[in-house]
């Protein structure tokens, strides 16, 4: 847990956030600045830096996000088409909230390779 940290301040209900799905370990919440139609993040409550930060420890946690993320997104009526599920680590990896998110995209056709 981290004080000034802005996604366990959500997950506290300390922040708002459009909320889409919770349980005990983990949320799902609308990004404040969408990069497609449908735009969700995927965090833990327990304060985890990134992907990179996971340890043996966390497979379970780990495989929760995934499948929360694969809820979220049929919840979503994404699943037909299609969507992305992204990690960003560290700052070349673009990773601005040092919090471990996926990312859930979908909504519109996704182009690759990332920028
Ligand atoms: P990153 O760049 O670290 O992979 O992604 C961070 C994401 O968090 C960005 O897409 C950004 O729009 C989103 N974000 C940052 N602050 C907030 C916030 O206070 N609330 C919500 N819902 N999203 C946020
Ligand atoms: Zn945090």
């Amino acid at each position: 847990m981290s004080d000034d940290c802005v996604f366990c301040r959500i997950s506290r209900g300390e922040l708002p956030a459009k909320i889409v799905l919770e349980d005990e370990e983990a949320l799902a919440f609308r990004d404040l600045n969408p990069q497609a139609p449908t735009h969700l993040l995927v965090i833990p409550r327990r304060h985890v830096e990134s992907v990179d930060a996971l340890e043996p420890s966390d497979q379970a946690l780990a495989g929760h996000l995934l499948l929360l993320a694969r809820k979220a997104a049929r919840e979503e009526g994404l699943s037909e088409a299609g969507y992305r599920v992204v990690a960003n680590i560290g700052s070349e990896g673009g990773q601005t909230v040092a919090h471990l998110h996926l990312h859930v995209l979908g909504g519109r056709p996704m182009s690759w390779p990332p920028g």
